[in-house]
């Protein structure tokens, strides 16, 4: 009988590294990169902050009318009936009006117009009675609410006040709260650089075939450096593309150690199933350091990690699908890690599985799934069909992960399960 090694098939293998054990040992190694520049908000744009930013001034900077009304001091309201107040003023967005506002008296305000000294409350204009005889007076009466209809000064951020923590991923939110305050400028983290290149003999550049020439049988278009830098492109590094490199130690190991020299982050693809996982452990040779991982989950089970020089490492398996996934679990969450980001874990939200998942016990499995919302308002997940680890085009019709845990055995239409979101939604 032929005694069989441990492989991608069997049902259950002890020795696999479960998933967040893997995730442990991974941001326990990671160093986020320190340094910084300085960058104007205009540029801002998904870069990291490394500093805290602290606010210097009130926003808005004075109280001001939140409605057009008449600004008014609340004693002057009523106990009960009405009261005639003359109007002193007009206090229009960006024109105050200079009265002190007395005894009997009231200020014609706008919107954003700032409240005048001696006023406190704002009664709305349709709350108001004119005088048809004379424009200057007007009657309120005791429903007026004393404070009303007046944004405070510091209501929206106030001096002192931490607006943005460091590590926080500037959107356009952000962006637009920093030019509210009167920043132009924000420290944040450098970009990271990220070098990837993919393994295998049997690949072919789209460059280097002649449009409309058929591939030779056995080789096959190098789809995941196409892939790697579409999804770099999404997490705002530098890329270097470091092309195709073949199936042999010595320019394997070339390229490794040029990306090693010009990067903070090195992927490549391919060479570390477990026939070849020796193959690209020996190409580190004096590098660096590297494990290879036998990965409690699917697709994906291979991944070397590990470090050149200052750079860290991630050999991806091979397998288009894989290669998405590992990305999306793993790299993905190391570059923000590095980045400076704190929040850096996928999203993971529940749904109402339609379909019925089989699944092995002992590993974690990211299915292909179709996320929507019903009719009744539930997030509901349909599987892709055949999860075959090589159908790439299953991630490209998916829009989220299924994410089914080691200790479940299979789904059933109408569980519960995790889905990670692939886009439309942050990461
Ligand atoms: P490997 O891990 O190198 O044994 O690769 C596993 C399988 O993934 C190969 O047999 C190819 O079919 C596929 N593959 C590897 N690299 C690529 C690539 N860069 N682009 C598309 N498919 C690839
Ligand atoms: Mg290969």
């Amino acid at each position: 009988m032929i005694d069989k090694q441990p492989s991608c098939d069997d049902v259950f293998e002890p020795a696999l590294l479960p998933v967040d054990v893997a995730r442990e040992r991974l941001f326990s190694s990671l160093q986020a990169v320190r340094e910084s520049e300085i960058l104007s908000i205009e540029d801002a744009l998904y870069r990291v902050l490394a500093d805290d930013v602290i606010s210097t001034v009130n926003v808005p900077a004075q109280a001001n009318s939140a409605m057009d009304g008449y600004a008014l001091h609340h004693s002057q309201i009523p106990d009960s009936g009405e009261r005639t107040l003359s109007i002193v003023g007009t206090a229009w967005a960006g024109k105050p009006c200079r009265e002190q506002v007395m005894d009997r008296q009231a200020v014609r305000i706008f919107t954003g117009g700032i409240m005048p000294e001696g006023t406190d409350t704002v009664v709305i204009q349709e709350h108001v009675r004119l005088h048809e005889d004379n424009d200057r007076l007007i009657d309120i009466d005791h429903e007026v609410q004393a404070g009303k209809n007046v944004r405070p000064a510091g209501e929206d951020v106030a001096v002192g006040q931490c607006v943005l923590a460091a590590g926080r991923q500037l959107q356009a939110a952000d962006i637009g709260v920093l030019a509210s305050l009167g920043i132009g400028q924000v420290n944040v983290v450098r970009r990271l650089r990220v070098a990837f290149f993919t393994t295998g003999d049997e690949l072919r550049s789209l460059d280097d075939q002649e449009p409309g020439q058929p591939l030779q049988p056995g080789l096959l278009f190098d789809s995941n450096r196409y892939t790697l830098a579409a999804l770099l492109k999404g997490l705002d590094v530098d890329t270097i593309d470091l092309g195709i490199v073949g199936d042999n130690e010595a320019d394997t190991r070339d390229a490794l150690a040029k990306a090693g020299a010009l990067a903070d982050v090195v992927l490549t693809s391919g060479g570390v199933s477990a026939g070849d996982a020796d193959y690209v452990t020996r190409a580190f040779h004096d590098l660096g350091k590297v494990s290879f991982w036998k990965l409690a989950m699917r697709p994906g089970r291979p991944l070397a990690y590990g470090t050149i020089r200052d750079a860290v490492f991630f050999g991806l398996p091979g397998n288009p699908v894989a290669v998405m996934v590992t990305f999306l679990e793993f790299v993905q969450p190391a570059i923000k890690y590095l980045s400076g980001m704190h929040d850096v874990e996928p999203l993971c939200i529940p749904a109402t599985c339609l379909s019925t998942l089989r699944k092995s016990l002992g590993r974690v499995e990211y299915q292909r799934g179709v996320m929507r919302v019903d009719s009744t308002g539930q997030l509901v997940v349909e599987s892709t069909g055949k999860q075959g680890a090589g159908k790439l085009s299953s991630m490209s019709v998916a829009n989220c992960l299924i994410v089914i845990d080691a200790d479940v055995d299979g789904v059933k239409s109408g569980d519960r399960v995790m889905v990670q979101p692939f886009h439309g939604l942050l990461p």
